[in-house]
């Protein structure tokens, strides 16, 4: 049985306080408590401080390009239906550059967990805004404050048809493991968004920033996450500052969409393919 040792590769290099920190060490905990082995797991990342999890992460990994982690990640799952496929990346990675990829991975539904670091600022190129920057917020590339609206992931991820959308927070680990835990269990594409402080570059939203904002659902008596329009309506009330499973749908992966499924389980695609098809393919 796997320990928190093994799922541990090289010292990470983030800056001291910095939440990506939280995320890896929600990440190994729970594959340890659901009794992964690292040769189970692969960690797929785009650019960015946050990409580097792959490379911290003590399971087979891929640091992909930037913006490029999901169908990446997505090729390695419809490949190997065996491995649990962990996909991340930051706000700037997974919001701007690679958008969309993000909104066909939404209403595709391959079975992989996307965790996105979400720390309103490009971190890793010392501090411009990203996509989920506030309006107003002041960087180098935006010195009289940011002029667009903010992307709204959360939302994004419902429209597009995700089956599976939390947040979490780095300031909050056990909620942030339990979130993982339940969208790595989750059988199709789950998002968990991770408000994770860059606690270099973004001085505004900060620990104690979202300790004084996020509204936890999970402690809303009454809301039920199966309820597309009240999930909806809900996140738009705390304009996105909130945490927990946000919302949920149970439908068929794309995998058994695809392939069909049996009574033993899920169709697999063929890992080799043999030579006379492949010499027809190139
Ligand atoms: Fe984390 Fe920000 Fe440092 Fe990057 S620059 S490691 S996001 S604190
Ligand atoms: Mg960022």
């Amino acid at each position: 049985m796997a320990t928190m040792a093994d799922f541990r590769y090289d010292k990470a290099t983030w800056c001291p306080g910095c939440g990506d920190f939280s995320v890896l060490a929600a990440l190994q905990q729970v594959c340890v408590k659901i009794g992964l082995e690292p040769e189970d797991v692969c960690c797929v990342s785009g650019i960015g401080c946050s990409g580097k999890i792959s490379q911290h992460f003590g399971s087979y990994g891929f640091h992909s390009l930037h913006g490029r982690s999901l169908p990446t990640a997505q090729g390695i799952k419809m490949a190997n239906q065996d491995l649990t496929v962990i996909a991340a990346g930051g706000d700037g990675d997974g919001y701007g550059i690679g958008v969309g990829h993000f909104i066909h991975a939404c209403r595709r539904n391959v079975d992989i967990t996307y965790i996105v670091m979400d720390n309103h600022i490009y971190g890793l190129t010392t501090g411009q805004s990203s996509p989920t920057s506030k309006k107003g917020f002041k960087t180098k590339t935006s010195p009289k404050g940011v002029a667009e609206e903010p992307i709204k992931p959360l939302e994004l991820a419902i429209v597009s048809g995700a089956s599976f959308v939390a947040q979490a927070f780095s300031g909050d680990l056990k909620q942030l493991q339990r979130l993982i835990e339940e969208g790595i269990r989750h059988k199709g594409f789950s998002l968990i968004n991770v408000f994770s402080p860059c606690v270099t570059f973004n001085r505004v939203n900060t620990y104690e920033w979202f300790k004084e904002n996020i509204v936890n659902f999970d402690e809303q008596e009454g809301y039920d996450p199966t309820n597309k329009a009240q999930a909806l309506a809900k996140i738009a009330e705390t304009e996105s500052v909130c945490t927990g499973i946000l919302y949920r749908e149970d439908r068929p992966a794309f995998h058994e969409v695809v392939l069909g499924a049996t009574e033993q389980g899920t169709v697999k695609v063929p890992l080799e393919i043999p030579n006379d098809e492949m010499q027809s393919l190139i």
